[in-house]
């Protein structure tokens, strides 16, 4: 069994995470999408709910599981016997951080290789974090977040 984690705060999951999964899915026997539980980032949809709404659209794609974790990624690649990570790159500027991530968890686990993985070019600019500024001012976010999480936004911010 090809098990890869995908994990990430997903907050909330966007159409670029979606095209991610769906490219990682055809890569290995099951992706697990791990939400990491991120006390310190102050996100703005509780555990459950981002659960929920991944549960809701990547949920329902053959070889996807929902997940959650907490503390180490290597830690749960392990007790999930996951042999990779797939994280997504949109730009340069996503770089530096994921190679500093991924060769800190190859020290850690040597066995857990990480995978990089490009999104359509419409996706390369989007982000959860712009979502929920466009969101948060009134504009239309229906072409980057599936109808279920343009709904949450929605009755987040008005
Ligand atoms: P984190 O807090 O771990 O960065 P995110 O939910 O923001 O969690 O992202 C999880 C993963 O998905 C990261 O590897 C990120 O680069 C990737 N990702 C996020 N948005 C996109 C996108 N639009 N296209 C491709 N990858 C993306």
């Amino acid at each position: 069994m090809r098990r890869a984690i995908y994990p990430g705060s997903f907050d909330p999951v966007t159409n670029g995470h979606l095209d991610v999964i769906e490219r990682a899915r055809k890569l290995f026997d099951e992706i697990v999408v791990a939400v990491a539980h991120n006390d310190e980032k102050q996100p703005l949809f509780s555990l459950q709910e981002r659960l929920d709404l991944l549960r809701e659209t990547a949920g329902k794609i053959n070889n996807v599981r929902i997940a959650e974790f907490k503390g180490l990624l290597v830690e749960f690649a392990r007790t999930e016997k996951a042999g990779a990570v797939v994280r997504g790159l949109r730009a340069v500027s996503d770089f530096e951080f994921e190679f500093q991530m991924a060769l800190m968890n190859r020290q850690l686990d040597a066995a857990v290789e990480t995978i990089f993985l490009m999104p359509k070019e419409e996706y390369t600019y989007l982000s959860s974090r712009i979502v929920k500024e466009i969101a948060r001012l009134g504009g239309d976010i229906s072409s980057f977040v599936p109808a279920c999480v343009a709904k949450a936004l929605t009755r987040k911010f008005h």
